[in-house]
């Protein structure tokens, strides 16, 4: 089976991590304060906050606004449920707003239809690796005094306008898991420009304690305050030695992702059965997920069938994802229902994310190509030209 998505860990990571366990510090030290400073100058963004998972970066980002009973979020229904589920942490309520059809990200005409006087900031996705409509997204956060807030675990990488994601929303939170662009196992960062949020999340992610292990060792004292209501979220010193050194070849993974994307792209140009993926000229996509849609119209079959038969084939298919509101959790409670965002429930119906991952060899992109054309072409309605010619052909038969 050839996975969806699949870490890379050379000798020199290995190394990186040996040599922290043979230091005197495991847990938050210096080497996170190091992964911090690399990753705050690799996306150009003067702060980031080290935490356990990219949920946690999310979490924090609103405890640090502060959002709560009352506050409303607008979020796109086509991410993973960690992007809302943050909000719900806090006892705010996530809105959704539809997508674009053709980027399949956060509409901005969507969302300025869902902000009233609750509303208090915005989560905007860069799904599959593609940035956000940030221009829009800004003038229209200003507009209304809303904290923006990009959920980059897609993005890693990409650029938009010339800035890096990361270095564009207010907050901006990224992920370390093993299918994302780099890891550190489980890990999680955010990146801001506003000093004062980031203290509160180094806080956030120790108990609200006010004081530091740095602080603590400097000053020879015991004493220490909670002043707000925190949770364990640290990353280890383990962890941050292998962020680093994985963050040292990202600019390697993302080369090969994006090369993969293209390979793809040009493998499923013309066929009819497939709608081509949409990726504007003025941005650096950063390849997380390479998603098709099925032109069903086209197929004998839904997407389930599809999707069932390439993984009878070997191919470790995947959807990303069900829009979040379809959940039972959001239907319980929240009331949410089908219809609610339905150019996201369209795309969802139609999308399969093959195997991208920058160990792929080319063979297992061919393998992925060919199969996932053979299953197309088992499945293909004729078209009405083509029957209308059958037919010419029979009679004279
Ligand atoms: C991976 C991911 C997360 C959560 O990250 P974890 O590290 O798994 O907690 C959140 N949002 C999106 C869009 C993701 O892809």
């Amino acid at each position: 089976m050839i996975p969806y998505g699949r870490h890379w860990i050379d000798e020199d990571d290995i190394a990186s991590v040996v040599e922290v366990l043979r230091s005197p510090f495991l847990t938050t030290g210096p080497v996170v304060d190091r992964f911090e400073r690399a990753f705050a100058d690799y996306v150009g963004s003067p702060h980031a906050v080290a935490v356990s998972n990219g949920t946690a970066a999310l979490h924090a980002a609103a405890f640090a606004l502060e959002l709560g009973p009352g506050d409303e979020v607008i979020v796109p229904p086509l991410t993973f449920a960690a992007t809302a589920n943050a909000i719900v942490y806090q006892g705010a309520e996530p809105v959704f707003a539809d997508i674009d059809p053709r980027t399949l990200l956060l509409d901005p005409a969507a969302s300025e239809e869902r902000i009233n006087d609750k509303t208090r900031a915005m989560i905007t996705v860069d799904y599959a690796g593609l940035p956000s409509r940030y221009d829009d997204l800004t003038v229209q956060a200003r507009t209304y005094g809303l904290t923006l807030i990009a959920d980059a675990c897609h993005a890693l990488g990409a650029v938009s306008g010339g800035r890096r994601v990361g270095s564009i929303a207010d907050l901006n939170t990224f992920s370390f898991h093993p299918v994302k662009h780099m890891t550190t196992g489980e890990g999680g960062m955010i990146t801001t420009g506003d000093k004062e949020l980031a203290e509160r999340m180094r806080r956030f992610r120790n108990h609200g304690v006010t004081v530091d292990y740095k602080k603590r060792s400097r000053t020879n004292t015991h004493a220490y305050d909670m002043k707000e209501l925190g949770y364990n979220y640290r990353l280890t010193d383990i962890q941050a030695a292998l962020g680093i050194s994985q963050l040292a070849k990202l600019p390697l993974f993302l080369q090969r992702r994006q090369q993969i994307a293209r390979i793809y792209d040009e493998a499923f140009a013309d066929d009819p059965a497939i709608i081509p993926r949409f990726v504007p000229g003025e941005v650096e996509h950063a390849c997380h997920l390479y998603v098709l849609q099925l032109n069903l119209e086209r197929l004998d079959v839904d997407r389930d069938m599809i999707f069932g038969e390439l993984r009878e084939e070997g191919l470790g298919v995947n959807v990303h994802y069900k829009p979040v509101y379809l959940h039972d959790w959001y239907r319980h409670n929240l009331g949410t229902k089908p219809g609610l965002c339905p150019v996201a429930e369209r795309a969802y119906n139609r999308m399969i994310t093959l195997p991208l991952y920058p160990r792929m060899t080319d063979d297992q992109v061919q393998r992925v190509i060919d199969t996932v054309k053979r299953v197309i072409r088992r499945h293909e309605r004729e078209t009405v030209a083509e029957r209308n010619a059958y037919g010419t052909a029979a009679k004279g038969w």
